[in-house]
């Protein structure tokens, strides 16, 4: 097998880097996505500096791209819930650019679809194209859409997100588990919070008890600023990007918060809501020829910020291990897993506490990683 064909099922953030990845390094890929087209669903999506370096990495305009609606929080600030003081104030922006060759950004998860979409040539991507079957013979891997058709491929790659059907067919059935928390997401017009301090910053305000807190930043180069505000709720299980939630629940949920972090609240006119659900790390997740990516091997809790990161940057190294041995593809997962293991498990787990950075400390093992020069044994 000279060059494999590789099959992508979902075209999500993972595996449109993926797409765009292996193509930078001369492999080409076929990549099916369920959804007819990109709707503008979800709001925001935060990406630390080892997000940004995957990214960039990536060429084709990808970062460029990305700067053009992406905010770049000045500080990331910890405060308490209930007397506003401030426990610790990383500087961002420039010193993070210098510290570890590129910002934080946040963006609409839209805009950063939109930015990757432009980089995939339109003959990779296949909208439409819902994975509903698995097969393996002889002559490869055969993966059956919804709609009758069917596609043949040397390597397959699930990248269909937290309910991966890929997933389903490696592992057999198993289901997330719900974590008994709940999120609220809302996006602001920066203006309508004239006077409320920081509104550049990345700013978590911490509750009472870990589950529950608000995270602010700014979206759309400052223009909003986006809310996301946690707390457990046991008796709240839809899962749904686009369920709409109660403002007035909201504020009545979060009544003992300190003035200012209300004020966010106050100037909310519509909220989504929706359960958060995650699973435990996989001892592995390949098998053969196919393997899994990104949130459906290693979904997480979004408290230290990595779901999009790890899924991107798992598709840099899934790349540059098939451009490495691309005649020997069960081994290049076998690699690609075996490189990206302990480090998507530990921040899983990590991810679990939410007390990532509560009291400053040190970001750099989580921000250093470079996914296009990290050693691949
Ligand atoms: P995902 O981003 O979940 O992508 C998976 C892709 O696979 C999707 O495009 C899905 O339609 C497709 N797919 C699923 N099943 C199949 C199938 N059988 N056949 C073909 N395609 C399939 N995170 C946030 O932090 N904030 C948000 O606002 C936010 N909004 C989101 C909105 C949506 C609609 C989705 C799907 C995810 C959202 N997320 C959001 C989650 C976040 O994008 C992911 O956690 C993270 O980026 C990991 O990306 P991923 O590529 O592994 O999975």
């Amino acid at each position: 097998m000279a060059s494999p064909l590789i099959g992508i099922s979902g075209a999500g953030i993972g595996g449109m880097a993926a797409a765009i990845a292996l193509r930078k390094l001369g492999l080409e890929s076929v990549l099916f996505e369920q959804a007819p087209k990109f709707a503008r669903v979800g709001a925001d999506i935060n990406l630390t500096p080892n997000a940004v370096l995957a990214l960039d990495g990536l060429g084709m305009g990808v970062g460029a791209e990305l700067r053009k609606t992406a905010a770049r929080p000045t500080h990331r600030i910890s405060r308490m819930w209930d007397t506003g003081e401030e426990t610790s104030r990383l500087e961002m922006a420039n010193a993070a650019e210098e510290r570890y060759g590129a910002p934080q950004l946040t963006i609409h998860r839209a805009d950063l679809l939109s930015a990757l979409e432009q980089a995939v040539p339109a003959s990779t991507l296949h909208m439409g194209k819902r994975t509903v079957n698995i097969s393996e013979g002889a002559d490869g891997i055969t993966v059956a859409f919804e709609d009758g058709t069917s596609q043949r491929v040397d390597v397959l790659v699930g990248a269909d997100g937290i309910h991966s059907t890929v997933r389903k067919y490696l592992l057999g059935d198993e289901y997330p588990d719900f974590t008994g928390v709940v999120a609220y997401r809302a996006v602001v017009p920066a203006a309508k919070l004239e006077g409320v301090p920081n509104l550049g910053a990345f700013t978590k305000w911490w509750g009472p008890i870990p589950e529950t807190q608000i995270v602010t930043f700014p979206l759309n180069l400052g223009r909003d600023i986006f809310i996301f505000a946690t707390i457990p709720q046991d008796s709240w299980r839809h899962e749904s990007w686009t369920m709409p939630g109660s403002v007035e629940e909201l504020r009545s949920l979060y009544a003992d918060f300190h003035p200012e972090a209300r004020a966010l609240l106050d100037a909310c006119d519509e909220v989504l809501k929706s359960a958060l659900y995650v699973r435990d790390p996989l001892p592995s997740w390949s098998r053969g020829n196919v393997t899994l990516l990104g949130d459906a091997c290693h979904p997480m809790m979004p408290f230290m910020a990595q779901g999009a990161g790890m899924a991107i940057e798992d598709a840099v190294v899934l790349a540059r291990q098939l451009a490495a041995l691309p005649e020997q593809p069960a081994e290049a997962l076998t690699r690609y897993e075996s490189a990206r293991r302990e480090r998507t498990a530990k921040i899983q787990l990590g991810s679990r506490g939410n007390n990532w950075l509560k009291d400053g400390g040190n970001a750099d093992w989580v921000y250093e990683y470079n996914s296009w020069t990290v050693p691949l044994a």
